[in-house]
């Protein structure tokens, strides 16, 4: 069978190594001029490893990813670096039942309400009764009143802005029952990690064809047994405009945040040893510091430290509209916040943006989930929108890319 793919990110790159390996022809289109899609990386002069344009890592219990990582031969490196909140001015630890129980900001009994709560999430496995609940008033319930405005709230807040309220509890299941203490990282970097696979994909004889943007699904139907679209739902209802109105009004009401990047390259740590801050702050114009360097050495990065300031918006937020320089400028005074001399020590920095990058999981989110069959005949659909009710990641990617080859072979 002849198979097109569109998009090389990890759903589109293990579909076509999955449909090789069944002895079927695969070639991928993608729009990019690298592979990997929102893990794919860059490299900077005298950097012995590809650092992923956003902060990426594994759980350890990421069995899709740790088990193709092995069948490839990447080292998977785990380390337990550390998660802090910043919060009305101080940078707390936040990643452990004893930082739970020091926490200043709350009262000894909304400490223990709140960790108890955290406890039963990660302890229960049917989230089915989450999926027309809504977040917050459930944590405001559970976790207290002042647990949920001094933590949660602004969390929520800076993660989901105007759609804040409308998030489901079982995305907040899902971010807790999954989390691990350790983390883990592919040796080389994501990029290495999808560069592997398409390596391993053109040994098998596949194609693929990068800087190659799709503009038209009709033309495949021609030429390939099947199609599978890898793209987020916006993109595939732009490629097939003749799709029946009701499935088109289906998966539109899923609504996508997308992702913004700032890489800082600094000569000197940024934070001391934090790898993951939270910014438990709404007047911050941004979610989270990721200090990569506070994770994997600083020795594959030519001994630079590096940290990524990253938010979740709008597409027609303006940010995505500044150059790197505007946007530094306006997140300058609230870094110097976190650390008041960053700047002296700053070599480069880079601005990056993920379209579609975070699906918005509302109420009854499976009801609108698109299918991987879809009205078009031998056209399949598999995206990051799809892999409810855990949250985007590499891991559910590389699982879609499996799932979804076994649907076409049926
Ligand atoms: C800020 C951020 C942090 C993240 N952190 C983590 C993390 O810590 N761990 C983790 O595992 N995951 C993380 N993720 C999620 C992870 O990157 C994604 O879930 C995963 O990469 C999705 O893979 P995909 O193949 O489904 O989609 P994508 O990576 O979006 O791949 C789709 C591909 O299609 C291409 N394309 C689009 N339009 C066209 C067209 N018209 N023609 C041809 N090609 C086209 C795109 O260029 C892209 O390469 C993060 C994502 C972001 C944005």
């Amino acid at each position: 069978m002849q198979v097109a793919i569109l998009g090389a990110g990890f759903t589109g790159l293990t579909a076509a190594l999955r449909l090789l390996q069944k002895g079927h022809r695969v070639t991928i289109f993608e729009k990019e001029n690298v592979v990997g899609g929102l893990a794919s990386g860059f490299r900077e002069k005298n950097w012995q490893w590809d650092l992923e344009k956003a902060y990426h890592h594994w759980f350890t219990n990421d069995a899709s990813a740790l088990s193709l990582a092995k069948e490839l031969g990447i080292t998977v490196l785990i380390k337990r670096p550390s998660t802090d909140v910043y919060i009305k001015g101080r940078q707390l630890p936040f990643d452990s039942v004893l930082s739970l129980l020091v926490f200043p900001y709350l009262p000894i009994g909304d400490r223990l309400r709140t960790g108890l709560t955290l406890l039963f999430l990660k302890m229960i496995n049917n989230y089915h009764k989450f999926d027309n609940q809504k977040a917050l008033p459930w944590i405001k319930k559970w976790m207290g009143e002042r647990s949920f405005a001094t933590i949660w709230q602004p969390l929520f807040r800076g993660k989901f802005g105007a759609y804040q309220d409308e998030i489901a509890m079982s995305w907040f299941w899902a971010r807790i029952k999954k989390r691990t203490p350790g983390l883990a990282y592919p040796q080389g970097g994501f990029g290495t990690f999808s560069q592997s696979i398409a390596d391993r994909i053109r040994q098998l004889g596949g194609k693929i064809y990068l800087g190659r943007e799709v503009k038209t699904g009709n033309s495949f139907n021609d030429k390939y047994d099947k199609i599978i679209i890898t793209l987020p739902n916006p993109i595939f209802i732009k490629l097939f405009p003749r799709l029946p109105k009701k499935y088109v009004a289906k998966i539109s009401s899923i609504q996508y945040l997308h992702a913004l990047n700032l890489v800082l390259i600094l000569k000197k740590p940024f934070m001391k040893k934090t790898y993951w801050l939270n910014i438990a702050d709404s007047s911050f114009p941004f979610l989270v510091a990721v200090e990569h360097t506070n994770f994997m050495d600083e020795k594959y990065y030519g001994g630079k430290h590096i940290v990524y300031i990253g938010n979740y918006l709008p597409k027609e937020h303006r940010y995505f509209k500044m150059t790197k320089e505007e946007l530094l400028k306006e997140f300058d005074p609230f870094l110097k916040r976190i650390n008041p001399v960053y700047n002296l020590s700053l070599i480069n920095y880079h601005f990056f943006t993920g379209p579609f990058a975070q699906p918005v999981v509302t109420l009854n989110y499976q009801k609108k989930m698109p299918d991987f069959e879809t009205p078009v005949k031998n056209v399949f659909l598999a995206n990051l929108s799809m892999v409810y009710p855990w949250d985007r990641g590499t891991n559910y990617a590389i699982e879609l890319g499996e799932k979804v080859v076994e649907r076409v072979l049926k």
